[in-house]
């Protein structure tokens, strides 16, 4: 075991997690203006880098972070992606203790947000169909759960989507207070139906997450051991991981499905 000559975040045998960003560049305009999450150069662990499903990886000292406190790998694992994406978003909503905090689907990232959004002050309210996410939900501290469609018993301050459906929009701007923000932290979403201006208009507004910054991943790792964040996991091997994949289509998985490559 052994590590390169530049590391200088990192010890020998130390546990760390890497996640879907293998690095950006450093030098693009957006990378320069600290928005690296933007950087056009990025490239991806095991889309554009190998190593995403396998023993074996190599990264930049500054790309590996230290597991946080308390956690074994599996269960740090959703940390690394649902949970460090679910946090950009959380930033981007601009909640502060007291607000109240709409969230869309209760997959991964959601389980994982709200125990930031209670131990930080804020009210949740959640909408999903699926009755067991409901009790989830329920049970993690939402002060309400509903369909998505459902009318919640009052307007909320901020809203994240998690669930990759843009029928979710108008839903979420229904029921928005003014000067709100309703944050899409999906990568993909279905259309985004046609929206009445009055829905947006007294300084609503939508945005969507791409990616995170290095500044935030150690942000949420430490509040993930100070808090501390339970993650709820699913193990699979690498030959179940076609299975797992139609599960969590099915919403067949509480919380994150996790697959162990090697040991
Ligand atoms: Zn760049």
């Amino acid at each position: 075991m052994a590590i390169g000559r530049a590391v200088k975040n990192h010890k020998v045998g130390e546990m760390v997690g890497v996640t879907w960003i293998n690095s950006a560049c450093g030098k693009c305009e957006f990378c320069k203006k600290g928005m690296e999450n933007l950087c056009e150069n990025m490239k991806f662990t095991g889309y554009d880098e190998n190593g995403g499903y396998a023993e074996y990886i190599v990264v930049a000292d500054d790309y590996a972070f230290k597991i946080p406190k308390g956690f074994d790998e599996a269960h740090a694992s959703p940390l690394f992606c649902a949970g460090i994406i679910g946090y950009r978003a959380f930033k981007l909503s601009a909640v502060k203790k007291g607000d109240k905090l709409a969230m869309f689907g209760f997959g991964g990232s959601a389980h994982i947000i709200i125990q930031v959004a209670r131990y930080l002050g804020i009210e949740t309210l959640v909408f999903t169909r699926d009755e067991k996410h409901q009790k989830e939900a329920k049970s993690l501290g939402a002060a309400w759960v509903g369909k998505p469609d459902s009318k919640p018993p009052y307007l909320f301050d901020s809203a994240i989507i998690f669930a990759p459906d843009g029928r979710l929009v108008p839903y979420a701007l229904k029921n928005l207070k003014r000067g709100g923000n309703v944050t899409i932290a999906d990568i993909y979403m279905s259309r985004i139906p046609e929206l009445d201006y009055g829905l947006l208009y007294e300084e609503r507004s939508v945005k969507s997450v791409a990616n995170y910054t290095r500044g935030d991943a150690r942000e949420f790792l430490d509040l993930a051991a100070k808090i501390p964040i339970k993650t709820q996991i699913r193990e699979f091997t690498l030959e179940e991981t076609n299975n797992a994949m139609l599960l969590l289509k099915q919403s067949k998985i509480g919380g994150s499905a996790v697959i162990r490559v090697g040991r």
